[in-house]
């Protein structure tokens, strides 16, 4: 498989072009501060997804509003800002088939302690608050948050060699 071209998340195998998902992903400060960004980001790699951005940052109040702005009128969105803007973040963009369902799958529960053994926040977490990782929800929150975290410069396709045992009889 290679990136085509003229298609922004286009995707060739085999000569036949087709459309995959691009979502934003992220390892919040609790992640960053106790070493697991490694670990994390290896689980997305090992499922096969493709990574096209990344970048450690601290995130502003600013950006952090317009980040969670669907959830500003929550009890918990002043303690959501406070936390996310409390360290680096590691922020990404990967490329996939279903790209955006998969990371969610591979994220569990919103609540670290009710998330299954097995996802990033199952193994990994215990807090509602302080859970790790960050992943777009749909495809319009995934095209909001890549544009606010990334200018399309920053976004590149390296297609990885294996893609065509990953995505073989597609
Ligand atoms: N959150 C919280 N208390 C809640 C619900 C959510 O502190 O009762 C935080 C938590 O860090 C969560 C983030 O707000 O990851 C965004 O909430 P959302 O419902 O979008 O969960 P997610 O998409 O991250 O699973
Ligand atoms: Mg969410």
């Amino acid at each position: 498989m290679r990136t085509c071209p003229g298609l922004a998340t286009g995707a060739c195998f085999w000569g036949v072009c087709r459309v995959v998902e691009r979502t934003f992903f992220a390892v919040k400060p609790d992640g960053v501060g106790r070493g697991l960004v490694g670990e994390v980001l290896s689980r997305l790699e090992r499922k096969g997804l493709r990574l096209v951005g990344l970048k450690l940052m601290q995130v502003s109040p600013d950006l952090a509003q317009r980040h969670y702005e669907a959830h500003r009128d929550k009890p918990f969105f002043p303690g959501l800002v406070k936390f996310i803007t409390s360290g680096p973040i590691v922020a990404t963009v990967w490329e996939g088939r279903d790209a955006i369902a998969v990371v969610r799958s591979l994220m569990g529960a919103t609540d670290s302690a009710k998330a299954a053994p097995g996802t990033l926040r199952g193994d990994f977490a215990l807090s509602m608050g302080s859970n790790l990782v960050h992943g777009s929800d749909s495809k319009e929150a995934a095209e909001r948050e890549i544009a606010l975290f990334f200018r399309p410069e920053e976004l590149v396709g390296a297609a990885r060699p294996e893609e065509s045992w990953l995505y073989a009889g597609e």
